[in-house]
């Protein structure tokens, strides 16, 4: 089973910055990932993406890494086997077609899975599923799903497509990285740290939250995944519990 991860357990000054869906093309998004050297994992939806995955192959030859959020978006907790492997091998396929990228890293529409995502993501060659403990908000601010209200080492950024966002993509992501650099922090990339996973690693009594077996940075914590286990997190609630200074419109946002 693959790892379920909302942070990654590492000493290096980094945070992972992870873009859902696709919806939102903002070109200058494209300048500020080139100039800045940003290696952002961008999660896309094939239906979202449509026809417009030039923009996303633009943003490739600059660094980004492209993932998998499944072909149509459907909330797969619940679902058979052979629709959510559908979902993912589905979208598997579609960006090996589209990008020649086979992605190792998943990201459930909502936030919300089971352990039959968890057999089917694996089947479809994902490494680790990914959530986010981080929320950067259509008017820049930052929400916490858990723990403390700051940013930290090791954290994975979620920035959910906005329909009306306040702020451009780009313009959120310039907010975000002053903040980042106020805290002596950088922008990682995720894929390098989800390989520093041992493959013995992801048992669930023998995590390796805290150091990797390496005892250096890395080690996806099975840790979490089973910490969260059997009750899978809906992004939904952890939104809007956790979120008071957030002044969005019910449904306004596709979070995650
Ligand atoms: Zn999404």
């Amino acid at each position: 089973m693959p790892p379920v991860v909302d942070h990654v357990p590492t000493d290096d000054e980094v945070v992972f910055l992870t873009y859902d869906d696709g919806a939102e093309r903002d070109p200058r998004f494209i300048e500020l990932v080139r100039e800045r050297r940003l290696p952002v994992s961008m999660f896309l939806t094939d239906s979202v993406v449509g026809p417009g995955y030039a923009h996303f192959a633009r943003l490739r030859a600059v660094g980004a890494s492209l993932q998998n959020h499944t072909l149509d978006h459907r909330a797969l907790r619940g679902l058979p086997y052979a629709g959510q492997r559908a979902e993912i091998c589905g979208q598997q396929r579609k960006l090996q077609a589209r990008f020649g990228v086979r992605p190792h890293l998943f990201r459930p529409p909502y936030g919300t899975y089971d352990t039959t995502t968890l057999r089917a993501a694996a089947d479809c060659g994902i490494a680790a599923v990914v959530l986010w403990r981080v929320t950067l908000e259509g008017d820049g601010h930052l929400t916490y799903t858990r723990g403390a209200h700051r940013l930290a080492p090791g954290d994975i950024v979620s920035v959910p497509s906005g329909e009306a966002p306040s702020l451009s993509l780009a313009e959120r992501t310039t907010r975000l990285l002053g903040e980042l650099e106020e805290r002596g922090l950088r922008v990682g990339r995720l894929e390098d740290h989800v390989r520093q996973v041992s493959p013995s690693g992801g048992t669930p009594s023998g995590g390796v939250r805290g150091r990797g077996r390496s005892g250096r940075s890395g080690g996806l914590g099975a840790a979490a995944a089973q910490r969260r286990s059997p009750r899978p997190r809906s992004a939904a609630h952890t939104r809007t519990k956790n979120a008071p200074h957030r002044r969005r419109a019910a449904g306004n946002w596709h979070s995650a």
